[in-house]
Order: structure tokens, then C-alpha cells, then sequence
């Protein structure tokens, strides 16, 4: 049986990763304009950190980790998601001894065993920002704003803001027993993994798919009603800074992230075309993190954009130029001593900095000239046994079709001043 890849990865062939460059590129851009700077964590971590730092009743920790012990017999797992690793870096560094804003961006693959499907896999990419050392709104606006001027520039305009509230470690008690006692005679509307959840994690019923939770959710207590001040104020002037600089969103009280170290801002944005898989970066406040993964409190926020989603979403809407081809010269040559003088002008061409091209299948004159062709090569060198002896090449310009003879030792003189791009 031939071998595959795994199920839910991909190869991604030069063609494709042209896209992934242009991506990454815009990315980079955007980062070094709003002051981050990239982090790079290892693919791998100890079990011990995901359980802590992305909480063991997620989905993510229960049901889709790539754990496995090394041959140490440690137990380690495949990040399934990067801000557990930066918060790590960020304490393993003492970077919290420097009291400023940190700001880090990572681009890489996350593992989850998750089921496959269109824009769901088990090796993917994101892209995401943390924001580390800062509890002012302005952060938490600031990060999606930045979010919003990347898909601005790359031509996205149909994206849905939603935003929500999360309160904090003081007001967040009160509603979640309040979401206790509202659920308490309606426990059997609920799915298997809510009814588990209800009491440890019972704002996760709040955003739960399942039709019954769906049902059981009507009239429920809205988290936004029961904030504290310092919540509500911190909420109001999130909204009034993305207003500012004219950023819709949609107040979305259901939207949660149901651990204790989220606290306030939580927000998604969307793409609805995408149907199922229509989130495309997911964000939020993380102020009680750093602690809990054991670190000296310190605020946080971050987002993490789902890198194939966001291309499959430009591609649907056509905003993928088709990629930009180099332009070679290519150096066609008849015979071994011809053959010898083309590999050695197209080493000093491309020592200059300009794209050569030889034949390597042992073509003849007329199969190496349709090589020129499908490369689309803006110049052809001819080298044959007569240009050969006379210390001569003939040089044809690929557009015009003139083709004049010139000595072999002032070809790559010709180039620099000839060749564009
Ligand atoms: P979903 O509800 O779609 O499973 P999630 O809540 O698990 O998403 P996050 O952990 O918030 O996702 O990750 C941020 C982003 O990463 C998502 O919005 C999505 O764009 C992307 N993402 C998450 N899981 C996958 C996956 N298995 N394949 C591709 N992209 C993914
Ligand atoms: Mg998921």
C-alpha cells in the first residue's frame, strides 16, 4: 500500500506556498507597524503545560491533544495552540522583570486531533498575536484593530465583530451561580457533555451547539447584566476606542470563554461564507494566565487567526493574485564544451543577483528553446561550437525576438544593464 500523508494534514506544493508567502508577508508587515515582534516556541511541550494553561475541561484538553511519552518516559504534547508556550517563554525569560508592554506575534503549525473536514484540520496554521504586561482597553482594541487592518489589506471587507464580556475572578462567581440555579430544573434538556460540565464549567453551556442546550439557554441571565464596575468600564471603553476608529462590531453575550484566568474582553471574527468553519481568529483578555501557569500576576491578551481558513476565505473571494513567475535567462548550448562555458555564465548570473536558467535533460537546440519558452525566460544566451570558437554568444530578447551577437565576456555585463527584474 503506497503511503499517505496523516489524515487532516496537507503538502503544500510551490504553488501553494506562493500563497502562504504573500500571506506571511502582509502578516510581517502588519506586525512590525503596530510594534510586535515575532516569537518562535518549540513544537513540543510538557503535557503539564497545556493542562494548566489551557484548562482541562476544553475541548482542546480533553479530546484533541497529541500527547505521547518520550523516550525519557515524560509525558509531552504537540502544541495544539501557542499563547500556553508564550506565557511559558515569558516566565522562563523573566521578561515580567521589565515593566513595560511585551509584545509578541507567532506564525506556525498547532496539532489537534480534530475531525477533518473543509477548513478544520489536525496539523494548521496560525497566526497570532499576545500582548503581555497591560490592562488598559486600548490593548484589547488595539490587537483587533490590528487584526482588522490585515484583513482590510488584504481585501477582506464582509467580516462580522463579535465581542462579548467575560467579567473577572470577582463578578464572574455571582453569574456563574446564577447560571447553576437557572439550569438546575433544566438539566435534562442539556447534551452529556454539558450536564459533566454544568458545575465545574457552566458558561460553556452558554455557547454549547447542541439544540437542547440551545433550548435550555432561553431566558438565561446575561453575563454583560451582572459585571462589576471595573468590569463594565473596562467592557464600554473597548467599545468607545474600536467606535473611534470606526470598527463595527456585534455585542454577542453568549460568547465566552468559560476558564477563571479569562477575564473580560473575549471577541471572534467571522466570515459566514465558510459556513461551519466561519471563525476565523479568536481572541481574548488572559489576565489570570500568567499565574496559574505560575507566574507573578500579570495582564495579557492575545488572538490567533487560522492561517488556511483565512487563505481558503481569500480564495472564495478571489483576492489571490495569481503568482508572480521569475523571469530567467536561459542559456542554451549545444555540445560538452558549450555546455561547460552555459554552466559557468549562469553561475556568475545568478552571483549577480539575476535568475538563470541551463538545460539539464539533454535536450536538443529546438526542445532546449521550448524549455525557454515554458519559463517564460526573458533572454536566451545561444552558445554553440562556432559562437563557441569566435568567444561569441548570440543573445535573443524573448519580447522583441531581436537577437544580436555580442562576446562571450561581456554577457554578464550585457544582463546587469539589460535584464529588468
Ligand atoms: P472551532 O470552534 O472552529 O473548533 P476553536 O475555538 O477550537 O475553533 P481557537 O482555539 O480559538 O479555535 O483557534 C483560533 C483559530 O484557529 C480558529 O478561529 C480557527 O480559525 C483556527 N482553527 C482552530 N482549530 C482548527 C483546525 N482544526 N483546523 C484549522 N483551523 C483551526
Ligand atoms: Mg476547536
Amino acid at each position: 500500500m503506497a503511503i499517505t500523508a496523516p489524515r487532516g494534514t496537507q503538502d503544500f506544493l510551490p504553488e501553494q506556498t506562493a500563497e502562504w508567502q504573500l500571506l506571511e508577508r502582509k502578516i510581517r508587515q502588519i506586525c512590525s507597524l503596530y510594534g510586535f515582534g515575532e516569537i518562535r516556541t518549540p513544537l513540543f511541550e510538557s503535557t503539564e503545560l497545556f493542562l494548566r494553561g489551557i484548562g482541562e475541561t476544553t475541548d482542546v484538553v480533553t479530546k484533541e491533544m497529541y500527547t505521547f511519552n518520550d523516550r525519557g518516559g515524560r509525558s509531552m504534547t504537540l502544541r495544539p495552540e501557542n499563547t500556553a508556550s508564550v506565557v511559558r517563554a515569558f516566565l522562563e525569560h523573566k521578561l515580567y522583570g521589565d515593566p513595560q508592554v511585551h509584545k509578541f506575534y507567532y506564525m506556525g503549525p498547532m496539532f489537534r486531533h480534530d475531525r477533518p473536514q473543509a477548513g478544520r484540520y489536525r496539523q494548521f496554521n496560525q497566526f497570532g498575536v499576545e500582548e503581555i504586561g497591560s490592562r488598559d482597553p486600548a490593548v484589547d482594541a488595539e490587537i483587533i484593530a490590528m487584526a482588522f487592518q490585515l484583513f482590510r489589506e488584504l481585501g477582506l471587507t464582509d467580516l462580522d465583530l463579535h465581542l462579548n464580556s467575560v467579567g473577572c475572578p470577582k463578578c464572574r462567581p455571582v453569574y456563574r451561580q446564577k447560571l447553576i440555579e437557572f439550569y438546575a430544573d433544566k438539566k435534562d434538556m442539556l447534551c452529556d457533555d454539558c450536564k459533566a460540565r454544568l458545575d465545574k464549567n457552566p458558561l460553556r453551556v452558554l455557547d454549547c451547539k447542541e439544540e437542547g442546550c440551545k433550548q435550555a439557554s432561553v431566558g438565561v441571565p446575561e453575563l454583560t447584566d451582572n459585571l462589576c464596575d471595573d468590569c463594565r468600564d473596562h467592557f464600554t471603553k473597548v467599545q468607545q476606542y474600536l467606535t473611534a476608529v470606526g470598527i463595527p462590531f456585534t455585542l454577542d453575550p453568549r460568547l465566552v470563554r468559560g476558564l477563571d484566568y479569562y477575564t473580560n474582553t473575549a471577541f471572534e471574527i467571522m466570515y459566514a461564507p465558510l459556513g461551519a468553519q466561519s471563525t476565523v481568529c479568536g481572541g481574548g483578555r488572559y489576565d489570570g494566565l500568567i499565574e496559574e501557569v505560575g507566574g507573578p500576576s500579570t495582564p495579557g491578551i492575545g488572538f490567533a487567526i487560522g492561517m488556511e481558513r483565512l487563505l481558503l476565505t481569500l480564495k472564495e473571494q478571489g483576492l489571490l493574485p495569481p503568482p508572480q513567475r521569475k523571469r530567467p535567462v536561459f542559456i542554451v548550448a549545444l555540445g560538452d564544451a558549450a555546455k561547460t562555458a552555459a554552466f559557468t555564465i549562469q553561475q556568475q548570473l545568478r552571483e549577480k543577483g539575476i535568475y538563470a536558467e541551463i538545460d539539464l535533460m539533454g535536450r536538443s537546440m529546438k526542445g532546449q528553446m521550448k524549455s525557454a519558452n515554458k519559463l517564460e525566460a526573458d533572454y536566451t544566451v545561444i552558445i554553440g561550437e562556432d559562437e563557441l570558437a569566435g568567444g561569441q554568444v548570440q543573445v535573443r530578447d524573448m519580447n522583441t525576438k531581436e537577437q544580436l551577437s555580442i562576446p562571450m565576456n561581456g554577457i554578464i555585463e550585457y544582463m546587469e544593464t539589460h535584464k529588468k527584474g
